[in-house]
């Protein structure tokens, strides 16, 4: 029976840790509620993927929480089950208000910060669902999938638009874009996104990746760079 001096809420198993990323000048942490990504947001990587950039509207695919880990904080565990894994540099959007149906002139006031982030993806599993029209779960959203970088705020950086966005592999650039490349930009992406989902402080949104994905290997050093953002160093374990 419930009462008013009912101790706090008791557990059968032990309650999940709430993931949380650093935020740069603060001492106070982010926290994650979701983790949405956009697919094929760069004109560049839609061809590479062998698609038409100018004809689909964005999608989205999600990753879990608790896949978040700080990038250069620990090494990535290289994944099982996969011969192809495959880096994924983005822009990372930190969501700091909620809200649905959120328009693009009002998106930005919902972003509390941006991230250097990695979206990596067991590829060979993600095209084999994508072959077997089955979800794309298994390719993209495992264990430390989203090495992310320490949140930066937008109220020390602004809403950054362009600038270089690379990867190098072991010194050896990889991928290369700008942000005014995204096909579907910030305000845009929160405008769909919030009209499919009802969006929540804590959310974060992976924006989508340049050209140049490509596989790593054990023992290999992602170095990812956002201008006006910052730099991520991940090593492959
Ligand atoms: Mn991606």
């Amino acid at each position: 029976m419930n009462s008013m001096n009912d101790a706090l809420p008791s557990y059968v198993v032990t309650p999940p840790a709430v993931t949380s990323l650093p935020v740069r000048g603060t001492k106070a942490r982010f926290p994650i509620r979701r983790v949405y990504c956009v697919g094929r947001n760069y004109a560049a990587h839609a061809i590479e993927m062998g698609r038409d950039p100018n004809k689909e509207p964005p999608f989205f695919f999600q990753k879990n929480p608790d896949n978040v880990i700080l990038a250069g904080g620990e090494t990535f565990p290289y994944p099982p089950l996969t011969n192809d894994l495959h880096f994924e540099i983005e822009l990372i959007v930190a969501i700091g208000k909620g809200g649905s149906n959120i328009t693009t002139a009002k998106a930005l006031e919902h972003v509390y910060g941006y991230a250097v982030g990695l979206d990596m993806t067991r590829r060979d599993l993600q095209t084999q669902a994508k072959d077997l029209q089955r979800p794309w779960e298994v390719g993209k959203a495992f264990e430390k999938s989203a090495p992310i970088g320490e949140i930066v705020r937008a109220s020390e950086i602004g809403h950054p638009d362009q600038g270089a966005i690379w990867l190098d592999v072991d010194g050896k650039r990889r991928q290369t874009g700008d942000l005014n490349q995204l096909i579907w930009k910030v305000p845009e992406v929160i405008q769909h996104l919030s009209a499919l989902f009802e969006l929540a402080p804590g959310d974060i949104i992976m924006s989508g990746t340049p050209a140049g994905v490509g596989a790593v290997k054990k023992g290999e050093v992602m170095h990812g760079h956002v201008d006006g953002v910052g730099d991520i160093k991940v090593p492959v374990g």
